[in-house]
């Protein structure tokens, strides 16, 4: 066999395009090393990361506590599958749960996983509780929602290149604009079970909706006994500033849908939370996954939780997210449409005639910062929540000028 850590960049890069799906477009850099907000690339670049694995890594890459509850749990014992107990399932539940609010927790592996067990659960509540006629429940999503990748959830997704050629979809699933309550009463009916939707629009490229908007459909929502998925994949676990982004509205979901930073990165780990006795109307036999609520995922999540809170991460992204900001809005480019972020999940939008907000992300690597764009126009900023004060103002001395000239020729 070949040793690739001995190839060089550009054979790599023929490797994967030669075996490899081609089913992401990423930037020219190779990564082969991680630590806190820094990686390094295979010729020992250093960077800042500013996109965290779309927020799996908003504790920092490789933390060392994360890491050796890894180590530890996975030399013990890795995988019984659900079949038998393990010493570590429950601990996790109450970690949790104790954490968030739930009552009772799914574990699954990953986001997507999660939110297809949230989607089946509320169907069967709508049947078993509700009362809803067999085959007849709806659930209502919104428009540019991103919710992962498979088929069902594609079939509901507006994006063209998510769903083109992957039908035929699942029924059952209404879309309403994001951000319009009147939208989302309107379109219940009595065969409605669920409303999904992300309190912030990750994917779509950081879509904040107007001030009060998740505190209506809060009250839409058990008005008209519809339960309220949040999928806080992206925007919970201290990205936004809270530990979960309903805070800043002062509301409870009845289900919610955590991931990505769950683990730290460190393992896929997702569950679904319900507040209501939602998951009660879950009985042996049906559902369930191999991997879900293994030791290793236990330990890990348990860590990455224990870490985000005791290390203060959740506050620093409040304060780090308010200097990050205020330093992008000094920008001065009539090119830019918009610049929005809560906590440590933000994006500068550009008008469409700027161009392509690929080649920002590329100048930017020339700088040392990591960031990618979503479409077009959109450049996401969203590092690690453990980034320092002289952090944020190093990755600002980089970011700001080239902002300042793109499009400008
Ligand atoms: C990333 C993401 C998902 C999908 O998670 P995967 O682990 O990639 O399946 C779902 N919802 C939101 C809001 C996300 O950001």
């Amino acid at each position: 066999m070949s040793n690739l850590q001995d190839r060089s960049h550009e054979q790599i890069l023929a490797v994967e395009n030669a075996f490899g799906a081609h089913t992401y477009k990423p930037l020219d850099v190779i990564l082969s090393r991680g630590a806190g907000v820094w990686v390094w690339d295979i010729d020992g670049r250093k960077y800042m990361d500013c996109l965290s694995a779309y927020s799996a890594v908003n504790q920092g890459h490789c933390h060392p506590r994360i890491h050796a509850a890894l180590v530890e749990q996975s030399g013990r014992l890795a995988l019984t599958s659900r079949a038998f107990h393990n010493d570590q399932l429950a601990a996790f539940y109450q970690d949790v749960c104790a954490l968030t609010n739930a009552h009772k927790v799914l574990p699954m592996n990953s986001g997507a996983e999660a939110v297809e067990s949230a989607l089946k659960t509320v169907r069967k509540w709508g049947y078993e509780v509700k009362g809803i006629p067999h085959d007849q429940a709806e659930i209502i999503v919104c428009e540019n929602n991103f919710h992962g990748r498979t088929i069902t959830i594609v079939g509901f997704s507006d994006d063209y290149n998510s769903r083109h050629n992957f039908g035929p979809f699942a029924p059952g699933f209404k879309t309403v604009p994001f951000g319009d309550a009147q939208a989302l009463e309107q379109a219940i009916t009595p065969n409605t079970a669920g409303f999904l939707v992300e309190p912030v629009q990750g994917e779509a490229g950081v879509i904040i909706p107007p001030d009060g908007y998740l505190a209506q459909v809060r009250e839409i929502c058990s008005r008209n006994n519809v339960v309220l998925i949040l999928d806080e994949i992206q925007t919970g676990l201290g990205r936004t500033g809270r530990l979960l982004a309903e805070e800043h509205e002062h509301i409870e979901a009845d289900i919610t849908v955590l991931g990505k930073a769950l683990s730290g990165g460190m393992y896929p780990v997702s569950a679904v939370l319900s507040n209501s006795e939602t998951l009660g109307v879950l009985q042996p036999g049906q559902h369930g996954s191999t991997f879900g609520g293994n030791p290793a995922a236990c330990a890990v999540a348990r860590m990455a939780l224990k870490v985000l809170v005791e290390e203060g991460m959740i506050e620093n992204a409040a304060q780090m997210g308010k200097r990050f900001m205020a330093g992008l809005k000094t920008i001065q480019n009539p090119r830019i449409k918009e610049i929005r972020g809560r906590g440590l999940m933000m994006a500068v939008e550009f008008y469409p005639e700027a161009g392509h907000a690929g080649t920002v992300c590329g100048a930017l690597k020339q700088q040392g910062i990591l960031a990618k764009e979503t479409h077009e126009s959109t450049v996401r900023l969203a590092p690690p929540l453990i980034i320092t004060r002289s952090e944020v103002d190093w990755a600002l001395d980089r970011i700001i000028p080239v902002l300042s000239s793109h499009g400008c020729a």
